[in-house]
């Protein structure tokens, strides 16, 4: 049995990267420089916003938004609990109150439905996120965040060039956030970038960023702010990735129909719908077992995986179980029952730009046995 380990992400860099990464290196300018700007610059155009601002993480990007954004502690916002904790992270890191929003079976994001039903008085705004690169609802959460006037962030770090009617991921709402860590579209190992159009939220986001500083060359400290900077020696990483972006989606986007195509037979599995725009962004491909089965199979069957070299994971733990948020939060499980249906029985699997057949063959089998093994024990 062939059991090559099979990453369940591996970052897409070649020479072209690395030589960008050396020339910035035989410059003087490792922090704040040229390069960063470049890179600033080609997101922003991807995400068809006036301003990029990078930073060291998807994570501070986010965190800074909230600032930029004015959100102040106890004020609320409408999030999901199906996504990665970083979401709901920023707004606790500054006493933002998240309001869970359960997700609808399909697409996994926000139900536009319960999102409006969830609306209050002290509701300041909303935190959708394209999970695992999916769009949908993007337009009705942007209507209703028009409607009941409340302030939008778009936590696009799954979504890098995806678009939805014409309309490029990060360019919803008030600002967006994308994230390049290596399991991202994208990497430039750790970082991030934020996108808008308002000059007053790019203006407070550079500030912030740089210890709160009035501008990048002056020690005159405006506010209290962090260092949250990219280093100029990544950020050419990135700016080479964003010249590949459309490569790399491309090869997502076959990566992801080999897998519809060897895996259409299992009845058992539910896979993410190919019936996205054919504009998709697809960040990792992530089956679901049917509703016969439950949360101990799900396990069994990673176990499975990965006792023969495939790499897979429980994408996501819902965030109002995780043990510090019900404290925190007073959350439990049952409180959100589609994410939590949905949570106990997805499967990411290797997902890669370079996926080859061979590979996409051996997870069929694996995952074939595995199901078929678990479905045996419950008859
Ligand atoms: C990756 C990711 C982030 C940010 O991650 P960092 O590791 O801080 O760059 C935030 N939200 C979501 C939904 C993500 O997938």
């Amino acid at each position: 049995m062939n059991t090559t380990p099979i990453p369940l992400s591996n970052p897409d860099v070649t020479r072209a990267e690395i030589d960008a990464v050396v020339a910035v290196l035989q410059t003087d300018r490792l922090s704040i420089g040229p390069r960063t700007e470049a890179f600033e610059a080609a997101v922003a155009a991807r995400a068809g916003r006036k301003h990029g601002i990078a930073v060291n993480s998807g994570t501070s990007g986010l965190h800074l938004c909230v600032k930029a954004l004015g959100l102040e502690p106890g004020q609320e916002v409408l999030t999901t609990p199906f996504s990665f904790v970083a979401t709901t992270n920023c707004l606790l890191f500054e006493r933002v109150k998240p309001v869970f929003v359960d997700i609808d079976p399909v697409s996994y994001n926000m139900d536009p439905a319960a999102m409006e039903a969830a609306v209050k008085p002290t509701t300041r705004g909303i935190l959708p996120v394209e999970v695992f690169g999916n769009m949908a609802h993007f337009e009705a959460y942007e209507r209703i965040a028009k409607k009941r006037g409340l302030l939008m962030l778009e936590d696009c770090c799954e979504a890098l060039g995806g678009v939805l009617s014409g309309r490029a991921a990060g360019g919803f709402g008030e600002c967006g956030v994308f994230a390049f860590y290596p399991n991202k579209q994208i990497t430039t190992g750790e970082g991030g970038v934020i996108v808008t159009d308002r000059d007053d939220i790019r203006d407070l986001c550079r500030s912030l960023r740089n210890q709160g500083r009035a501008t990048d060359a002056w020690p005159s400290h405006a506010r209290l702010g962090y260092n949250y900077r990219m280093s100029e020696i990544t950020a050419p990483l990135g700016e080479t990735q964003v010249k590949r972006l459309d490569e790399i989606l491309a090869k997502r986007r076959a990566a992801a129909a080999l897998y519809a195509d060897v895996l259409g037979d299992l009845s058992e599995l539910h896979l993410p719908p190919m019936a996205q725009p054919a504009s998709a962004s697809w960040f990792v491909y992530v089956v679901r077992l049917a509703d016969a089965f439950d949360q101990a199979d799900r396990d069994a069957v990673i176990d499975a995986l990965r006792k023969q070299g495939i790499g897979c994971s429980n994408y996501f733990v819902p965030i109002h179980t995780q043990p510090y948020i019900m404290e925190m939060l007073g959350t439990k499980a049952g409180d959100f029952p589609v994410t939590e249906r949905i949570a106990a029985r997805t499967i990411a699997l290797p997902f890669f730009a370079n996926l080859s057949l061979e590979q996409a063959q051996r997870v069929r089998e694996a995952l074939a046995g595995a199901i078929a093994a678990r479905a045996r024990r419950r008859t």
